[in-house]
């Protein structure tokens, strides 16, 4: 009989899942992974094995929710590995507040717990806890993880955590979080293998996603992020702006007459890269259109993403390396390209066909400040902790795929 461990990262449309294998006392493998989206509009159910080949790609139009779409995958697990154990679930929770630096096992105190940090990531929090609830009652008795994207933030010295606000209202929680956590954990763990040279070093990490931001990592341990207290700060990213000055959130309830919900809706939905050109909140989309609002989302994409790495070697006192990581930061050259160009003056020099090829070293021999390339891997630093949590042996959940 097989054992498995199962990673799930649960979002308001989506269900991503990915599953890890172990053959009686074999190591453990990765064995595929997949997505239930459009979850609410219209479903489709896809999963590819372990060399990437399609094992599944179906609408579902049963699914109408969240629990209808794990009772699918728990469906799916049984046609396809009749008689295995699940012996744990590992899920990505974006918000560990300031209390959770690390994953912990989930407890029914902990889960209310948890519940009560969803005002501050109130478009992701509930979506991750209700698959914890609904795997409890799929799977009564399997132990379950919760891995915070907030946790890998809370090494940072206190003057980066803060927000200078009145004691008062810091005492109730509102700090800088940071978020990306398990991303940048990975990245961590992954330098001293891809780049030892720099990997204790001073570096600045860019994930570039839909959902974008930038760490400082000193010796591999975070020191400074740009996204804070929710994951609006920073970076220009798809939908959401970044950096805005609150005095215009002021401006748009105060003088034209927003509602919370408007302002949410167009913070988290209408802005950033989609704001700016109109047209798609893909970069994609941007790089292959001419239109001039195209070029101006990329352009400040790329200015603000210059300034971020500007404040963050300030932080670090001076930076060894640049990592380039996500959707973005993994797939186009040409926005790699144009940061590093645009972060010249740090002593970055691109190296154009390690960089077309993506290297993972894409800067010259002669760079003062090495820039790399590390894709990364959220669902395998979420089946590590989950493993070495639940005593599943974690070196063996080693394999990086
Ligand atoms: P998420 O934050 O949703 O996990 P990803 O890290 O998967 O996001 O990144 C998704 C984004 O990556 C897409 O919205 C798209 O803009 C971008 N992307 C993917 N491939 C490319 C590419 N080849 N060139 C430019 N951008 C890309």
């Amino acid at each position: 009989m097989d054992d498995f461990t199962l990673v799930i990262n649960a979002g308001s449309s989506s269900l991503k899942f990915a599953i890890y294998r172990r053959h009686e006392s074999e190591q453990w493998r990765f064995e595929s992974r997949g997505q239930i989206e459009g979850i609410g509009t219209s479903p489709q159910f896809s999963a590819k094995d372990a060399d990437g080949h399609k094992i599944l790609d179906q609408p579902a139009r049963d699914i109408k929710d969240g629990r209808g779409a794990l009772d699918a995958l728990k469906q799916w697990l049984r046609s396809m590995y009749a008689g295995s154990n699940v012996l744990g679930v590992g899920h990505r929770v974006v918000h560990g507040g300031a209390r959770y630096g690390g994953p912990v096992v989930i407890t029914p105190e902990i889960l209310a717990d948890l519940r009560t940090l969803t005002p501050l990531a109130p478009l992701h929090q509930p979506h991750n806890l209700d698959a914890i609830d609904t795997v409890s009652k799929l799977l009564p008795g399997v132990p379950q993880v919760a891995c915070f994207d907030t946790s890998f933030h809370r090494t940072q010295p206190p003057v980066a955590q803060l927000i200078p606000l009145p004691w008062d209202i810091r005492d109730g929680g509102v700090q800088r979080y940071g978020f990306h956590g398990l991303s940048y954990e990975y990245i961590a763990t992954m330098l001293p293998q891809v780049a030892p040279e720099i990997a204790d070093g001073r570096v600045v990490v860019a994930h570039l996603g839909s959902g974008a931001s930038m760490c400082a990592l000193k010796n591999r341990k975070s020191v400074d992020t740009t996204l804070s207290f929710t994951a609006l700060d920073g970076l220009c990213m798809g939908t959401r702006p970044g950096a805005v000055d609150p005095g215009v959130i002021l401006y748009l309830f105060q003088n034209l007459g927003y509602s919370p919900k408007d302002v949410e809706t167009i913070l988290y939905k209408q802005s950033g890269l989609l704001g700016i050109s109109g047209i798609s909140n893909d970069m994609r989309d941007l790089l292959a259109s001419t239109d001039p609002a195209a070029r101006l989302a990329i352009d400040y994409f790329v200015y603000r993403a210059a300034k971020e790495i500007g404040g963050l070697a300030a932080v670090l006192g001076g930076v060894d390396a640049l990592v380039f990581t996500a959707g973005i930061g993994e797939n186009s050259a040409e926005i790699r390209k144009r940061i590093c160009e645009a972060s010249a003056w740090l002593g970055i020099e691109v190296d154009e066909h390690a960089n077309t090829q993506r290297a993972p070293r894409i800067s010259t021999e002669a760079s003062k400040v090495s820039a790399w390339v590390i894709p990364t891997n959220e669902e395998l630093m979420i089946a590590r902790h989950t493993g070495k949590l639940l005593g599943l042996g974690r070196a063996s959940l080693s394999l990086s795929r």
